[in-house]
């Protein structure tokens, strides 16, 4: 029984009461039948939404957050928001997606959700509790995984554009298929995107990166031809070039594989969107050398470059989960070159100390970004991997390397010469680094210092 809650019983109650109609409507009765866990709850009232809402809060001792200009109210009961509001008809006009409303019917009010499995209601009144008003077969639709508009399609997202946004996420959510009405009308109407504030298109995105085969949603995008305008960088990976007997791989198709491998062994949402653009700076750095084919040198310096730019434009944060972005595009060739050559330790130390706490996650988009499509290859890729990772828990055992701070700091230098800062400095510390990173001295005090008194009477510095 769906409606078990007595806050539900409660709301029927003070329904009649007032004398009016109250129906659970959207997305929660969408993913009870889906099996989803659902925190919020939208009820429809057939009157006045915010009044009914009121009577409810003041039985339950609870705060109300009333929006009166939206016509709408939300509480708080057993750790799930529920909102209230009036049954409505809205109409819109061509500059936004914001629609005049008016007061309506419950049918008008389905009428205007997005999707037909989004305009189920359940009803609240006494004598039909928990029945279920489906006027546009949204139940078949569910069953059958369709995503499909309950009036026509050009109109559902003329009207309000981030309407085909909502689509692809819940495709790529749910796993459905969009109806063939509906996907052409999103091709047809894909320009109209523009109207949409990027904060709504980045929080759509974000659910997209953030589902099971997220690969699903960026193909549906780029095939509306959506992407070519939210993410016309992404866009452009796509294609093949072909000169004589060489031709690169297709980096769309790539990339997806790459997201759908970090996917499926990592949630974590930023390790998702490096993946997303590892490889985003190929377009520009593709080359021709008529001798080894198509070359893309430097694509992953240029590809951390562009992420600033990227995230700012899609509304990302700017903060230090675009650094750890910036980080793994940087660094995503690294251990890949190393299990191709000798394993060595000094370039084993090298990538701990530059990937620190995150060498992980690197290592996971590294092992994702191995698409390969002969086995024998990949085997031998993951082998070297397992090669890597385990002379990176040898050496940071013996040598604590990641987040290793060098044991001689400027400060000391400057103090045992009576020097400012300086170029020399630099140097001396870095010539340090160096020689710990490569073995050729501990990572220990006395070694560092003794190595600085080199360094330095090399350079004519006396003690102070
Ligand atoms: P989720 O909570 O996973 O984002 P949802 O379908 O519950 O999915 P909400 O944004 O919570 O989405 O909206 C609740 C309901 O309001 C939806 O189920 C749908 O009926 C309606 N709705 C939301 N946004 C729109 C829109 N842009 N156009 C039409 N109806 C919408
Ligand atoms: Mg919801």
């Amino acid at each position: 029984m769906p409606l078990s809650d007595s806050v539900f019983h409660r709301i029927s109650r003070i329904a009649a009461e007032q004398g009016v109609e109250a129906y659970v409507v959207g997305g929660y009765v969408r993913d009870h039948y889906l099996r989803r866990p659902s925190t919020d709850i939208d009820v429809v009232v057939v009157g006045n939404g915010i009044a009914l809402a009121e009577a409810l809060a003041r039985e339950l001792h609870t705060k109300l957050s009333v929006f009166k200009t939206f016509g709408t109210a939300m509480l708080r009961s057993h750790g799930v928001e529920i909102e209230f509001v009036g049954a409505r008809k809205e109409s819109y006009t061509h500059d936004s997606r914001k629609p005049q409303v008016e007061a309506g019917t419950l049918e008008d009010d389905q009428l205007r959700r997005d999707f037909t499995i989004n305009a189920l209601a359940w009803s609240l009144d006494a004598d039909r509790f928990g029945e279920l008003v489906d006027p546009f077969d949204g139940m078949y639709d569910l069953e059958e995984g369709i995503i499909r508009t309950p009036c026509d399609p050009d109109v559902t997202f003329s009207d309000d554009p981030l309407r085909m946004m909502r689509a692809v996420r819940f495709a790529t959510q749910l796993g459905f298929t969009i109806e063939e009405q509906t996907f052409d009308a999103i091709a047809r109407n894909a320009e109209r995107i523009k109207i949409v504030s990027r904060e709504r298109i980045a929080v759509e995105l974000n659910k997209i990166v953030l589902s099971p085969v997220p690969s699903i949603g960026f193909e549906l995008l780029e095939l509306t031809g959506l992407l070519a305008l939210i993410f016309p960088e992404m866009h452009a990976l796509k294609g093949v070039e072909r000169r004589g007997k060489h031709a690169h791989k297709d980096n769309f198709i790539h990339t997806l594989k790459v997201l759908d491998n970090v996917a499926r062994r990592s949630d974590d949402l930023w390790l998702r969107w490096a993946a997303v653009l590892h490889d985003i700076a190929k377009p520009l750095t593709k080359a021709y050398d008529p001798r080894v084919g198509w070359t893309f040198h430097g694509h992953e310096t240029l590809g951390s470059k562009m992420v600033p730019a990227i995230f700012r434009r899609l509304k990302l944060p700017l903060n230090e989960h675009m650094k750890f972005v910036q980080k793994m595009v940087f660094l995503h060739l690294r251990p890949i070159i190393l299990s191709k050559d000798l394993v060595t330790d000094s370039a084993v130390r090298r990538l701990l100390f530059e990937a620190g706490d995150d060498v992980e996650s690197l290592m996971t988009l590294c092992e994702a970004d191995i698409t390969s499509g002969i086995d024998a290859k990949v085997q031998r890729y993951l082998a070297n991997f397992e090669l890597v990772r385990r002379k990176m828990k040898d050496l940071e055992e013996r040598d604590r390397v990641r987040n290793f701070q060098p044991p001689i700091t400027g400060e000391i230098i400057m103090q045992t010469y009576g020097i400012g800062p300086c170029r020399v400095i630099g140097d001396i510390k870095e010539a340090i680094k160096n020689a710990i990173l490569d073995g050729e001295i501990p990572n220990e005090y006395e070694a560092a210092h003794a190595l600085m008194e080199r360094l330095a009477a090399e350079r004519g510095l006396v003690k102070a």
